[in-house]
């Protein structure tokens, strides 16, 4: 089974995990709207002890969404979601954009779909561009 490294924006935390994800699910609720300023999570859950921390393990924050089994988890410095626990404890959740190369991955569906950003139906016909487009 191959290896998976990971890390935040700005380095401070390293870890990798064996691709064996079970799950991986685009989260479109309210609170995953808020929680990353966009239109929704993209998590992966694996087994519990799926992952060696290489750095940074003690900076990692962690927020347990009130009321709810959902958290975040995320490095203090830059702000990027990193993998966590689930509450119940049987599962790790591991953003996907944190991983290093996730090309072996893909997602298995939109959950919470009613909840899901107004804007985000127009989000396929917007036009594509390979950089900042000129204007
Ligand atoms: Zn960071
Ligand atoms: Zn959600």
């Amino acid at each position: 089974m191959s290896v998976i490294q990971g890390r935040c924006l700005c380095g401070d935390v390293t870890f990798s995990c064996d691709d064996d994800f079970q799950q991986f699910h685009l989260c479109h609720c309210h609170q995953c709207q808020k929680l990353t300023g966009s239109a929704h999570v993209a998590n992966l859950f694996t087994r519990p002890d799926n992952i060696t921390w290489h750095s940074g393990q003690a900076h990692v924050t962690r927020y347990n969404i009130p009321g709810r089994l959902s958290s975040n988890a995320f490095c203090p410095t830059c702000g990027s979601r990193l993998p966590y626990l689930s509450q119940t404890g049987k599962a790790l959740v591991v953003p996907a954009g944190c991983l290093d190369d996730a090309s072996t991955l893909q997602p298995q569906d939109h959950i919470f779909w009613a909840e899901r950003a107004a804007w985000y139906d127009a989000v396929v016909d917007a036009p594509h561009f390979e950089r900042l487009p000129e204007r």
